[in-house]
């Protein structure tokens, strides 16, 4: 089976048929650089992100199935939170299956009358009754009812939405098995929109290298690499939740609507903390050594029966510590991890939800909003009991307000005030980084504006523990240079926690014995090419770089760097639109 075979795939039409799209794999290898071309193809300009003619690609990449960690699949699609690209990446078993169902990409357009779900095995597409699916309070059930019709256990994906995404929550996420999930942007409600409740993948088809001799050496250093260096241990041993108290320590932690940057309750939902009170297991994506998916067991007992308790697993990691913990103020680890528990069945995005239910906290405190507004819950800082209500009237919507809620947070502001600290930038919700500059300017300037597209974070703490103060177009360089390498990683498609390990030089090595000869310096044009088309999209479907604003609340509270000049954040958006010259 080649990488080339792109599986299209009509709702309205219940029709599906497969393309030879060889060339376009060997022109932008795979992943995100093969799916901007496919979004840019089927989406109609200008298209109602929540109306049949939005598009979802799923892309996977010519690493998938071959090397350790390249285990994420890529959805693009028209983002209903944003009204312009949504990207959001999963793991799990998702890339893995796609590619040994046959596929490199898989289109899905229109939409149903009915709610379906979509069942691929074996090369067949089945459009099945969705019906009974259809409300279900818990994306957990809808797993675990689909794994028990449907076949290809242990080889399948079983990608669904919660009722976030049938309530069109614009930042429902789609969850991939159990614990992994198309976060951001809001694929949920497109899925919801479609009335697809889920996509289940199987297949058992082979890959063929070209070189087997040296794709085995290539692949025993990756996996020497993996578990035998310390470059992965930080993932394995308590995972990205080890971040919240050296961020806390130098005063980079968002705390209560980013009011604060440090929390002073920080070691109570610290990594070390969860390690040790509540991990009950380690999971990991397909084919990833690593094992970075941290579950807590969460044991609560029964009211009416002494000694009898209900064990819930739940997945956390940094991110959601921060917008569920310290953005609400909330201490208590079990709390936190109910919050968790409820995004994960409803199907929202985390960093999202934390924002929004932050920016209503303050915006009530301030009397920007009313009791009549919230339906009589009284958001306070730290109390997990009324967020969990409050997360639960954001997809059930019974006021104007928790619609306006549902739209995101920058809609909510928009329309209710309160817009100087409600944390969005270029529409999506602030990820947990207020470490200086360079992580606001990635916010801004990302593709997605989140944290994972040029790590600005990260070098604003270098610059920290260096004490250096490097020029605007230092740093912009910086940016775009690593969101262009990204797209490299994005499109083959590799999971961004190995980016130590899939340097340059170990993917241009790692592409030969799978047919591609690219050195490092045309890996590095591909990249900045692709990165282009993602904004050339994105401006085409109305996004306008010269309206780019932070909010005021990231000039007000002082990062680890000092405060963020508001003058050297104009200069340097402007300077990263002229230099990356769409
Ligand atoms: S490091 Fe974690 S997220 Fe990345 S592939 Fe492995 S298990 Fe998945």
């Amino acid at each position: 089976m080649t990488l080339g075979r792109v599986l299209h795939i009509d709702l309205s039409k219940r029709r599906s048929w497969v393309e030879d799209r060889s060339e376009l794999f060997s022109d932008r290898l795979g992943g995100v650089g093969v799916a901007i071309k496919l979004l840019e193809e089927e989406l109609p300009k200008g298209a109602d992100p929540l109306g049949p003619d939005n598009v979802i690609v799923f892309a996977v990449g010519p690493f998938t199935g071959l090397y350790p960690m390249a285990s994420k699949t890529v959805a693009l699609f028209k983002s209903p939170l944003t009204g312009n690209l949504g990207e959001s990446h999963a793991g799990g078993r998702s890339a893995v299956a796609i590619r040994l169902a046959g596929y490199g990409a898989i289109v899905i357009k229109g939409a149903s009358e009915t709610p379906i779900y979509l069942a691929i095995h074996n090369g067949r597409v089945f459009f099945r009754d969705a019906s009974g699916l259809w409300g279900v309070g818990s994306s957990l059930t809808v797993g675990r009812v689909i794994r028990e019709k449907e076949t290809g256990a242990g080889v399948r994906t079983i990608m669904r939405i919660g009722r976030a995404g049938e309530r069109l929550v614009r930042y429902a996420c789609v969850n991939t098995e159990t614990y992994r999930h198309f976060g951001r942007l809001g694929l949920g409600a497109v899925f919801g929109s479609k009335k697809l409740k889920a996509v289940v993948i199987s297949g058992k088809s082979s890959i063929n290298v070209k070189d087997p001799a040296s794709y085995r050496k290539v692949y025993d250093r990756i996996y020497e690499m993996a578990t035998k260096t310390t470059l992965m241990r930080k993932y394995h041993d308590i995972g990205t939740s080890m971040n919240v108290q050296p961020l806390n320590a130098i005063r980079g932690l968002p705390t209560r609507n980013l009011k604060e940057a440090s929390f002073e309750e920080a070691h109570r939902i610290s990594g070390e903390n969860l390690a040790e009170n509540y991990l009950g297991r380690r999971v990991a994506c397909s084919h990833c050594p690593v094992a970075c998916i941290h579950l807590a067991a969460l044991r609560e007992p029964y009211e009416d029966e002494p000694y009898f308790y209900k064990t819930t697993m739940i997945s956390y990691d940094y991110e959601l510590i921060y917008a569920l913990g310290s953005m609400l103020g909330v201490s208590d680890p079990e709390g936190m991890l109910r919050l968790m528990n409820e995004v994960e069945v409803l199907g929202m995005d985390a960093i999202s939800t934390g924002v929004v239910l932050a920016w209503m906290t303050e915006a009530y405190e301030r009397g920007v909003i009313s009791d009549a507004d919230t339906a009589g819950l009284k958001p306070r800082w730290g109390d997990w009991r009324v967020y969990l209500k409050a997360i639960r009237m954001i997809v059930e919507q019974p006021t104007e307000f928790y619609r306006d809620l549902a739209m995101g947070v920058a809609y909510a502001a928009s329309k209710n005030g309160g817009e100087d600290y409600a944390l969005a930038f270029g529409g999506n919700e602030m990820p947990g980084y207020h470490t200086g500059p360079a992580a606001h300017l990635g916010f801004l300037t990302g593709a997605r504006h989140s944290h994972l597209d040029s790590a600005g974070y990260s070098l604003d703490q270098r610059l920290l523990k260096k004490g250096l103060k490097p020029s605007v177009e230092k740093v912009v360089d910086y940016l775009i240079s690593e969101e262009s390498w990204r797209q490299i990683l994005s499109s083959l498609v590799v999971c961004y926690f190995a980016r130590g390990i899939y340097r340059p030089e170990m993917v241009e090595e790692a592409l030969k014995p799978v047919g591609y000869s690219l050195d490092v310096e045309t890996l590095r044009k591909l990249g900045l090419e692709i990165l282009r088309d993602k904004n050339r999209f994105k401006v085409r479907e109305g996004f306008n770089p010269e309206k780019l604003k932070p909010p005021k609340r990231i000039y007000e509270t002082p990062t680890p760097l000092g405060y963020v000049d508001e003058k050297l954040m104009e200069e340097a958006v402007k300077l990263f639109y002229e230099r990356l010259a769409l």
